[in-house]
């Protein structure tokens, strides 16, 4: 058994609050002690209230912020890492779009294992414990693409939970074509089915179709909805509605939902009301989005100054009762050439972007519970016991130590093992080296 003793854990991370514990809204933290025995978290209580474990080891934690592992909810490890080959030279949605579809030729099983492990093991030193990637489905890189996913999930198993979902157009699954697409990826092991969605007078009866689909074969649905500035696009609103006629009650999830901030106070507030009602999560991408949209392109219009930065109606969602996660997106490729795998550095921009320093205790969720829950994974993102072990001990020891320093040093606590992990060298991706 290892104890650790003195850790400032998110209170709202911890199963309930210890009796008399005081929290301060703006250091949200509650100093705990935490047992861990084998691969679970065995039992956590205020600093003191173990009592004595004569034949446990102790490590002092000194107070530090300790959070359990990370969780993101939505990233794309076949994309990722190619910024130095297919870069995006106007910063626009479109130019991603074509210059990935160009790049999809280098995805060799070598290249995409390369790229993709090589985001596994940052994470991992950053402190992730699960990843739910899209994976795009097309023909012919399909079953190469998922082949790989499922080998470097065997490969990280009881290290890093990685899910993967189907990328496709979602009017594909409207077709034979599309459904053995669906059907490959379910076959190696993916967790929904996904896609992207696209308004057209066809979208309702291709969600109907969707999600007998995903009902038929047992699974979920997690898909792209409305990631641009358009207050027409309404795909989100749409799949609120076709989950409500088809009573669907497996998990459903739609990521960006950028749209819905430009759209009519009453019209948005409505579809909020289905997204509830429909029990939709929501994964907003602060950083892509911040990227992506509202980008002009050289223009001799004024202003040329970015004004709309993509978020979605976070706090309005949450306080409507939708769970809503923050998670990396696309890291290092045409959809946006920075990022690190970093949940502490996706979370504080998320607090600062979003405001969501107007509610911090409950901001933690964002990269942590709720982003678990929104994936199927209920154990992870919290400090409790049952849990499994996995901990990220910062050298930070408030909120806002971590929110002005995201990138602290930390340490990582999985089972009874306390270590150190290095981020590999960006040197490893460069191609002169291979
Ligand atoms: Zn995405």
């Amino acid at each position: 058994m290892l104890i650790v003793r003195r850790a400032s854990v998110p209170a709202a991370l911890l199963p309930a609050r210890p009796a008399g514990a005081h929290v301060d809204p703006l250091e949200p933290i509650v100093l705990c002690d935490v047992a861990i025995e084998g691969a679970r978290i065995a039992a956590v209580a205020a600093t003191g209230g173990l009592g004595l474990k004569p034949l446990a080891r102790e490590f002092d934690a000194g107070g530090s912020l300790v959070f359990p592992a990370f969780v993101d909810a939505h990233v794309h490890l076949d994309k990722t890492h190619t910024w130095h080959r297919a870069p995006n030279r106007t910063g626009t949605f479109f130019d991603a779009l074509t210059t990935l579809s160009h790049d999809r030729e280098h995805w060799t099983e070598a290249d995409l294992r390369r790229r993709a492990g090589f985001a596994l093991r940052t994470a991992w030193a950053h402190g992730t414990r699960a990843i739910r990637t899209h994976v795009d489905t097309l023909l012919p890189w399909a079953e190469r693409s998922h082949g790989v996913m499922a080998a470097l999930r065997a490969e990280w198993r009881g290290r890093i939970e990685l899910q993967t979902v189907p990328l496709l157009g979602g009017e594909a699954y409207a077709t034979p074509a599309g459904e053995k697409l669906a059907d490959l990826a379910l076959r190696h092991g993916a967790s929904a089915l996904g896609g992207f969605l696209q308004m057209s007078a066809a979208l309702p009866a291709q969600l109907d179709r969707l999600l007998a689909l995903a009902r038929e074969r047992g699974v979920g649905i997690d898909l792209h909805v409305d990631e641009s500035g358009n207050p027409a696009a309404e795909c989100l609103r749409h799949f609120a509605e076709a989950v409500l006629r088809a009573q669907f009650d497996l998990p459903v999830v739609c990521g960006h939902c950028c749209s819905l901030a430009v759209q009519n106070h009453s019209r948005a507030r409505s579809t909020i009301g289905l997204l509830h009602e429909a029990r939709i999560g929501v994964i907003s991408l602060p950083q892509c989005n911040l990227y992506l949209q509202g980008r002009r392109v050289p223009t001799a219009d004024f202003p040329r100054s970015p004004l709309w930065r993509g978020l979605t109606l976070i706090h309005d969602l949450l306080d409507a009762g939708v769970r809503v996660a923050c998670a990396s997106d696309n890291v290092r490729d045409a959809f946006h050439p920075y990022g690190d795998y970093d949940l502490a550095d996706v979370y504080a921009h998320s607090v600062r972007l979003a405001h969501l320093d107007s509610g911090l205790a409950e901001s933690v969720r964002v990269v942590t519970s709720t982003a678990a829950d929104l994936i199927g994974l209920p154990h992870y993102g919290r400090i409790a016991p049952g849990a499994p072990a996995h901990l990220v001990v910062f050298d930070a020891h408030r909120f806002s130590e971590l929110l002005s320093r995201p990138g602290a040093a930390r340490r990582c606590i999985d089972g009874e093992e306390i270590h150190a992990p290095h981020v590999p060298d960006f040197a490893e991706l460069d191609d002169r080296s291979s």
